[in-house]
């Protein structure tokens, strides 16, 4: 064996417990005690968690009038950095084009850059016949899943998400909804704006969470009459976590993901004083604080799946404050492909909301089964990748601004100090991360084709 990690307590979504790894050629060959390999890493008093994967990102994507500030290589080194050796990102279809161009021209950008393996989702901006016939040929190419926006002005209509869900659920593709009601968005938005009301406090006021719920509601039941499964995205509250059950007893495929903002930050962020609360500008926006609580306890029932972090980050200047005189114009979205997993760590297994198990299911196995990763990805066993995160869980860090690694100039969790982290990570057997060292270089990642949707 090439490496061996000794001594740690290895943790996957069903059990606990220790024992030695054995890597050889980027797979875990081996689980046992008293390995040896050419190389020794010590684990002993750390936990070793599958390296977990982000099932929402949103690299170098052009928003508005402005690019993320993240790009394949920054954003894939500060995932590492937090423990996430996968991210599944959205190619966007422009307008006109197609989504194998689409594909095609997000691998240009992310295959040199990448530093950790990779999957795409592809987001339908520009619904066509052709488009429709093209969708069997993407997931052919390890693109199964596709987004539908029912908000933003490029959103789908109800007739062309039906044609989307009905045709996904021949292809074996998953349907993807950002859940808001863009048409009752915009109506609450030109009246705001009529007011005078331009700050960032009133983008939560024109998207209530009404309209997430109606949406949600919708949506799961086109899916139920496409006979498609549904993903709902960053999910934020309980009215629409509520449809999402109501569709779910009634025995749909209907899948739930939330977000580490939507459980730790509430509306009150965005009457933070002058302009501070458009870092907090995003869709759906944060909730009043009873939904936290009612996300954290989805999360320990079941009723929540996985936690992505729809990573889309924008600089407060010279970005967000494009929106200074109107909150509409401020670009939307939230770093957080870094602290994901030391968040749910700290406040949903520290706290005792979730268990470590739970905590794992949600941030690395979840995501790997509902998009065609796993075993692969997502797990511990013979014959899976070895991404692998050896986790310290007495390493405490205040997640400011300094200590993380993404290309932003602000940090959403400045006050929050978390209890645990990773202190080596590896992916399929390098180590990338070694505490505060990265390893490797820009392309060193992959592209992973993922297979077509199965029942979990
Ligand atoms: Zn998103």
């Amino acid at each position: 064996m090439d490496i061996v990690l000794k001594g740690g307590t290895i943790v996957t979504a069903k059990e606990t417990y220790r024992a030695d790894v054995g890597i050889r050629d980027g797979r875990i060959v081996a689980i046992g005690e008293d390995l040896a390999g050419q190389r020794t890493l010590n684990a002993d008093g750390r936990f070793v968690f599958p390296g977990a994967v982000d099932p929402h990102t949103h690299l170098e994507l052009q928003f508005m009038d402005t690019v993320a500030a993240d790009d394949f290589y920054t954003g894939t080194v500060a995932a590492a950095f937090g423990g996430t050796t996968t991210i599944i990102d959205y190619a966007e279809q422009s307008k006109g084009g197609t989504l194998t161009e689409a594909v095609q021209g997000w691998r240009a950008k992310a295959d040199p850059k990448v530093v950790i393996d990779y999957g795409l989702h592809v987001s339908i901006i520009d619904l066509r016949e052709d488009v429709l016939d093209e969708l069997k040929d993407i997931v052919k190419q390890g693109v199964s899943s596709f987004k539908c926006y029912l908000a933003y002005p490029d959103r789908l209509r109800d007739d062309e998400l039906l044609q989307v869900m009905q045709r996904a659920g021949e292809t074996g593709g998953l349907v993807n909804v950002h859940c808001e009601n863009g048409w009752l968005v915009d109506l609450m938005t030109s009246k705001l704006l009529k007011e005078g009301k331009t700050g960032p406090r009133w983008h939560p006021r024109s998207r209530p969470s009404a309209f997430e719920e109606e949406a949600t509601q919708r949506a799961s039941i086109l899916a139920r009459f496409a006979g498609a499964p549904l993903y709902v995205v960053h999910l934020t509250c309980e009215g629409a976590l509520e449809a999402a059950k109501r569709a779910r007893r009634a025995g749909q495929r209907v899948f739930v993901e939330t977000c580490p903002q939507y459980l730790l930050l509430d509306i009150e962020r965005y009457d933070e004083p002058g302009f501070e609360g458009a870092k907090y500008v995003m869709s759906p926006p944060l909730r009043e604080r009873a939904n936290l609580e009612t996300l954290w306890r989805g999360l320990a029932l079941g009723d929540i799946d996985s936690v992505g972090t729809d990573h889309c980050p924008f600089n407060f200047v010279g970005q967000k404050d494009l929106g200074r005189d109107d909150f509409t114009l401020i670009p939307n979205g939230l770093p957080g492909i870094e602290t994901r997993v030391p968040l749910l760590y700290h406040e949903g297994v520290n706290k005792g909301r979730i268990t470590i198990n739970r905590f794992v299911e949600l941030v690395a196995a979840n995501p790997a089964r509902l998009f065609g990763l796993y075993p692969q990805k997502g797990t511990i066993a013979v014959g899976s990748d070895a991404d692998l995160v050896v986790w310290d869980p007495n390493k405490r860090v205040p997640l400011t601004v300094e200590n993380l690694h993404m290309n932003v100039d602000y940090s959403p969790y400045e006050d929050i100090t978390v209890q645990g982290y990773p202190e080596l990570v590896l992916s399929r057997g390098q180590v990338i991360v070694e505490n505060d060292r990265f390893l490797v270089k820009p392309g060193s990642g992959r592209f992973l084709p993922r297979k077509p949707f199965s029942v979990l």
